[in-house]
């Protein structure tokens, strides 16, 4: 032993000694393959008779820690943690809709979400038909044996409010399972499953970890959905890094705190916004005139972060105040971070539109989306204030 050589002591990993006391932060834990005792061992941990890990595309750690907490935020019985908030979507779907089935689906959704549930899906025979999710009558219509609707709590980028008890009620009398995209409320702001949702995901790349630097999304639901999940998620490939898990559950420490505090920012920038006369509308469920305001009240905790408003003048106004608070407000097509960025629908998460169909929206050139951070009220507010008085 003591001659070993540096090609036999460097190839094997070290064993970790972590002492006779609990490290208080948790540890990475970044093997891809567990070590089993013996074939009994790892037979029991292979067909699930046998709690425990073995490769970690099919269960780690950490994304067990952070499934937990998701868990515990939405009351759900179960959560999967995938590799993006798409994943997320993908395995819900591949899970619980099967070829010859339909899908009910907002037509406000996410851009990608649509076109998951679009041409991705129809090349598995799967139909998806698209509504206006506030109009509950359409819904009802068009859900008739549907196996699947799916909306989002708050749509990007016109902040319209899901009427979720009215939808719980479709998917309770239809049979087909209401699915939640809860990613701009977060459970900080409503927690859709207590409202007669059946399964309810996100993406935590957004405000549930809240730094911009992690891909993630969960799923959550209940026991008797969850059969095929765990199977789906490793077969498809859908599963998270340690890392990335890891991230999110820091980033989850501050979520009530940071949604709090940029909900009430929000909120003050939305009232600002509304008074001033380079303004043309301004999309915030805080606001008294919101077309959705008794789901509003009814669902939400809080307005949330984000605030959608229109200039007057088009796109040549949206790239004047750009330009204008770029330096303090960057822009970044994403959202839910600490501090505020904006991003412009029309030429990000909207671009694939046609006018037509942007103008249904109520998208144009002049409309802007605020992702408020949690700085100071008073600095968003006159950064924003003065770049709209700069107008010529
Ligand atoms: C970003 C986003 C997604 C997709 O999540 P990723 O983590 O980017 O894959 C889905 N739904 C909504 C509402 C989103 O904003």
């Amino acid at each position: 032993m003591a001659n070993r050589k540096a090609d036999d002591i460097c190839p094997r990993p070290g064993r970790v000694d972590l002492g006779s006391t609990t490290p208080h932060a948790p540890p990475i834990v970044p093997t891809s393959v567990w070590e089993c005792h013996d074939t009994e061992q790892s037979e029991a941990l292979l067909n699930g008779a046998a709690a425990g890990y073995v490769y970690q595309r099919d269960g780690h750690p950490n994304a067990d820690t952070l499934a937990a907490k998701c868990c515990e935020l939405h009351r759900a019985e179960r959560t999967v943690i995938t590799s993006s908030g798409m994943a997320a979507l993908a395995a819900a779907v591949l899970s619980l809709v099967k070829s010859g089935e339909t899908i009910v689906a907002s037509r406000r959704l996410y851009g990608r979400s649509l076109l998951l549930l679009g041409t991705e899906t129809e090349r598995l025979g799967i139909e998806t038909r698209l509504v206006d999710s506030n109009d509950v009558a359409e819904v009802r219509g068009a859900a008739e044996q549907a196996r699947m609707i799916v909306v989002e709590t708050i749509s990007n980028p016109t902040l319209r409010v899901a009427p979720l008890v009215e939808l719980a009620e479709i998917a309770k009398e239809t049979g087909a399972l209401l699915l939640v995209d809860n990613t701009f409320a977060t459970p900080a702001l409503c927690r859709p499953l207590e409202w007669g949702a059946h399964l309810v995901m996100e993406s935590i790349s957004k405000s549930m970890n809240g730094h911009s630097d992690v891909m993630l999304g969960s799923l959550s639901g209940s026991e008797d959905l969850w059969g095929r999940v765990p199977q789906v998620v490793a077969a498809w490939g859908l599963a998270s890094g340690p890392f990335d898990c890891w991230l999110a559950e820091r980033g989850l420490a501050t979520l009530a705190v940071r949604v709090e505090r940029a909900s009430a920012n929000a909120q003050q920038v939305a009232e600002l916004l509304t008074h001033h006369p380079a303004v043309e509308r301004v999309d915030y469920p805080g606001l008294a005139d919101h077309p959705d305001r008794a789901a509003t009240e009814q669902l939400l905790s809080a307005g949330g972060s984000m605030v959608t408003f229109h200039l007057a003048g088009g796109l040549q106004a949206a790239n004047r105040f750009i330009a204008a608070v770029r330096e303090q407000i960057p822009f970044c097509p994403s959202l839910g971070e600490t501090g505020t960025t904006i991003s412009h629908p029309e030429s990000t998460s909207h671009r694939g539109l046609t006018g037509e169909e942007r103008a249904a929206l109520g998208i144009d050139g002049g409309t802007l989306r605020l992702s408020v951070g949690i700085e100071q009220a008073a600095t968003i507010c006159e950064l924003l204030q003065t770049a709209l008085d700069a107008r010529p």
